[in-house]
């Protein structure tokens, strides 16, 4: 038997041997279970994080894992040096799902991001006759594509960015939700594509102007411009529609899939486009070892028939609802905004007597809830979508509980 690990234990040993690039909660966790996670020590928290919005299905639900255990039996690996009796049947599922030619398969979002820098790129010089090494791609103040060299090079978040340069050129950046800024830089006809996310989740759960996306894309459309989809955190239900880019009709070029394509058991990541945009990338020019791994075609294909047979993106639409309601009601000075779409939502919390977002965050998960603050003064609230309206209530009765407790 391996040595119980206590949670001063797993705090202490990440600390000493791992790196500092994370702040995580004082908070350990080592079981979940739908819309529950469990310290070693038995204490059971409301998950309203939900890894990032990965965990949309729940934990280990019981569908996802057992495609996940039956196919790691069986084959987990081959490369895509030779075919795999999984990928194609993925392959078939996932674009007839979201209605597409074609998808390449990835594994973490920031992949599915630079796939589809690299695939818009080489479709601005093959397609749209952009000069060599001139394409730029238009991308939002405040964005957040992951994390390589070439991403937190289009990123405005000083912590992100400060001192990882020199930065991958060919990146104009203009302010989120902002249509004539837009418009006036989509006039460059060296632009080849704008890359945006449908609501903001890292920079704060910021969501545009209803329009915003309708309008930007059809200027795309106007200027023969790709409009660039990043759904990693909004996307799979979690806003109420399977995309948040559905809430306005819009159908992206290219869509970033990733998080809730596995269920948070794995890490998948999708780029999908049709045929004149996909096929432009030739054998040799972009791949990974464990994209489109046997495991991978499995998970993803239960975690998206769970999305579709419990009807998550209905459940977000109305919890959401319910949600933003019971929010606006807490009679709390320190509560400044409520914002978000279904089951993605943020408060702004305005600082009383030195207490910020952090306390507020640990107040909640000593009570038996769990939420993070992104940047300082912003709680999100991203609930698992299997969440009942019950476990709803109760969740909620915990975080104005919290909150009141500052008043
Ligand atoms: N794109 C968006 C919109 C995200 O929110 C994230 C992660 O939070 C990423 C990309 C990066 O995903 P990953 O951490 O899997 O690389």
């Amino acid at each position: 038997m391996s040595e119980k690990i206590t949670s001063q234990m797993a705090i202490e040993m990440e600390g000493r041997y791992g790196a500092h690039n994370y702040h995580p909660l004082p908070v350990v966790l080592s079981r979940g279970e739908g819309v529950f996670l469990w310290s070693p020590e038995g204490k059971r928290y409301f998950d309203f994080l939900s890894a990032y919005s990965a965990v949309n299905q729940g934990h280990c639900h019981p569908r996802i894992i057992e495609a996940l255990t039956d196919q790691a039996k069986t084959l987990t690996l081959t490369s895509r040096a030779f075919y795999n009796d999984c990928l194609g049947p993925y392959e078939k599922f996932v674009t007839e799902y979201f209605g597409y030619d074609k998808v390449l398969p990835m594994n973490t979002g920031a992949e599915g991001d630079e796939t589809a820098i690299k695939l818009c790129r080489k479709w601005a010089y093959e397609v749209k006759g952009i000069p060599a090494n001139k394409a730029k791609i238009v991308v939002c103040e405040g964005n957040f594509h992951g994390r390589t060299t070439t991403i937190i090079s289009m990123s405005t978040d000083p912590d992100a960015r400060g001192g990882f340069g020199p930065y991958t050129p060919g990146f104009e950046i203009v302010p989120y939700n902002d249509i004539p800024v837009l418009e006036k830089a989509l006039d460059d006809p060296n632009v080849a594509g704008f890359l945006v996310e449908p609501i903001q989740g890292e920079a704060g759960v910021y969501v545009p102007e209803d329009g915003y996306l309708r309008k930007a894309f059809d200027l795309c459309k106007a200027k023969n411009i790709l409009f660039i989809a990043d759904e990693v955190q909004t996307g799979i239900a979690r806003t109420g529609r399977l995309l948040a880019c559905d809430h306005e009709g819009v159908r992206p070029d290219i869509l970033i899939l990733g998080k809730a394509l596995s269920g948070g058991v794995f890490p998948i990541s999708a780029v999908l486009a049709d045929d004149p945009i996909m096929l432009v990338i030739k054998p040799g020019q972009h791949g990974s070892t464990f994209g489109g791994n046997p495991i991978a075609a499995k998970v993803a294909i239960a975690a998206l028939t769970v999305v579709k047979e419990e009807k998550l993106a209905e459940r977000a639409e109305k919890l959401g609802e319910i949600f933003r309601q019971e929010m606006k009601k807490i009679d709390s000075d320190m509560i400044e905004l409520v914002r978000g779409k279904g089951l993605l939502n943020a408060i702004v919390v305005h600082p009383k007597n030195g207490k910020e977002a952090w306390d507020v965050c640990l107040k909640m998960s000593e009570l038996g809830l769990l939420a993070k603050p992104t940047h300082q003064h912003i709680i999100r609230f991203a609930p698992p979508l299997v969440i009942t309206e019950e476990q709803l209530m109760e969740a909620i009765g915990i975080i104005k509980t919290a909150i009141m407790s500052f008043n």
